[in-house]
């Protein structure tokens, strides 16, 4: 009684009805917990800085799981002591085309004790070897420099200040960082604190230190995210 044509334009419209009016777009972001596996990162004493940051990342994803926030998509390059090279990394990016990545470190000092505090940076606006795409690579480093703004507003107003005092000690560019340099989305690299300061290590040494840098990021993500729906 119907055509091959007739059947095929039921199928479709029988197809599209199962479909969601309109699918919600998420404001996806990476978190990239810093080092693992072979590559511990900055150590002093027993802390390395991979487990640090695995131990954030973690920290992160409980409060994700536990308040989970409409329209946001939280995806971690590792979830596990797992090695990861800043090509794997990059390339996980790409792949994921992410609204923005949040790669996370702990610093440290070589000889002196003196350098602490928590800091922000933005990819420097000269590193891009891609000529062909100047507007898209102006747009990326402008989007971090605005989302790196609101983790820096927010800063003043969350526990890692009011509580830990722990000083803002830079919010700037970044130069010679491979996942900047070769990741075509905004990005953002965290340092989190010094673990070669005596002062910052103390932080670091406590357990609701980290849940609360989990949670100043956690807060961050979900208000940047609601700013750009
Ligand atoms: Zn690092």
């Amino acid at each position: 009684m119907f055509s091959d044509t007739a059947k095929k334009f039921l199928f479709i419209l029988l197809f599209l009805s199962f479909l969601p009016l309109s699918a919600e777009k998420k404001f996806k972001v990476v978190i990239d917990p810093g080092h693992g596996g072979t590559n511990t990162g900055a150590v002093s004493g027993s802390i390395t800085e991979k487990e640090l940051t695995l131990a954030l990342a973690s920290k992160i994803r409980v409060f994700f799981k536990k308040h989970p926030a409409q329209g946001v998509e939280i995806i971690f390059t590792r979830t596990d002591d797992s090695s990861m090279t800043i090509k794997e990394r990059v390339e996980f990016i790409e792949r994921l085309q992410p609204d923005l990545f949040i790669s996370l470190h702990f610093n440290s000092q070589k000889v002196l004790t003196t350098n602490r505090g928590f800091e922000i940076y933005y990819p420097a606006d000269f590193v891009s070897s891609d000529s062909a795409s100047t507007a898209l690579f102006y747009d990326k480093v402008n989007r971090s420099f605005y989302f790196g703004s609101i983790f820096r507003d927010l800063y003043f107003k969350a526990n890692l200040h009011t509580t830990w005092k722990l000083p803002l000690n830079m919010f700037s560019q970044k130069y010679n960082f491979g996942l900047f340099e070769d990741t075509t989305v905004p990005g953002l690299l965290l340092e989190i604190a010094y673990i070669t300061s005596p002062e910052d290590r103390a932080c670091i040494e406590n357990p609701l230190f980290t849940a609360d840098v989990a949670w100043f990021i956690y807060d961050a993500i979900i208000k940047i995210a609601n700013k750009n729906q």
